[in-house]
């Protein structure tokens, strides 16, 4: 599909929310505790509109500077809520800090760092989820569990980030057994810190999983806006 032809993305997001509905239901959670991102990366202004007209607030990037543009193209519609979800490189965090909301993929402590220096500017600080490498691939982005505490301890020193939560993109073969290492230490840090409150992961092909071990919030895209071919 290219990202010119008419795509059903009202009825997309219709479905997605039934399934996630459904979900809930199945494992007796509400429906208020799981909260939808449309990942619209490499996917156009236009269709992420639509998107918006259908009732959809939250949107996920990967890719800055793309993102940006888009984001200026949409500035009308204050109400979006922006979450960074791609691999970070420390030149890219002005942009980051400046454009977003929010920030799934922190993992490690100089990236933390400029994200904080940059967004001082700002008044509301920077929402943010720490990226776990939870299936432990030495190819994928993300802090191991294990050094999770040090990168924890550090984000409650900076003014300018909220921590959130945690965020993972399991290896497909591994994925309930990654689900439900993600939802221990997800509720771990929740008894240690109040303001803890989102899990971030599950993507199309796996949400239904996901909610079942505690996520609250689904990253979808290609479910929402057609197949990509990514980057
Ligand atoms: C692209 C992406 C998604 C969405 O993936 P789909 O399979 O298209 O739903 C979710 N999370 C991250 C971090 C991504 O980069």
């Amino acid at each position: 599909m290219t990202q010119n032809d008419i795509t059903p993305i009202k009825d997309n997001l219709a479905k997605i929310n039934l399934q996630i509905l459904i979900a809930c239901n199945k494992t007796e959670r509400s429906i208020s505790q799981v909260t939808l991102l449309a990942v619209s990366k490499t996917k156009t202004s236009a269709m992420i509109e639509q998107a918006y007209l259908a009732g959809q607030r939250e949107f996920g990037e990967s890719y800055i500077q793309e993102a940006v543009e888009k984001i200026a193209d949409l500035q009308k519609f204050s109400d979006i809520v922006w979450h960074f979800i791609g691999p970070i490189q420390s030149n890219k965090t002005r942009l980051i800090a400046e454009n977003f909301a929010w920030v799934h993929s922190i993992d490690r402590i100089k990236v933390a760092k400029r994200l904080n220096d940059h967004r001082s500017s700002q008044d509301t600080p920077l929402n943010v989820c720490l990226q776990v490498n939870i299936s432990g691939e030495e190819s994928k982005s993300g802090i191991a569990a294990e050094d999770l505490k040090e990168l924890v301890e550090f984000i409650n020193s900076c003014e300018h980030l909220t921590l959130r939560g945690l965020m993972a993109i399991p290896e497909k073969n591994a994925l309930t057994d990654s689900f439900e290492k993600m939802q221990q230490l997800f509720v771990k840090l929740k008894t240690e810190q109040s303001n803890i409150d989102t899990l971030s992961m599950g993507m199309s092909g796996d949400l239904t999983a996901a909610i079942a071990k505690g996520s609250t919030m689904v990253r979808v895209g290609s479910a929402i806006f057609g197949a990509r071919e990514d980057k």
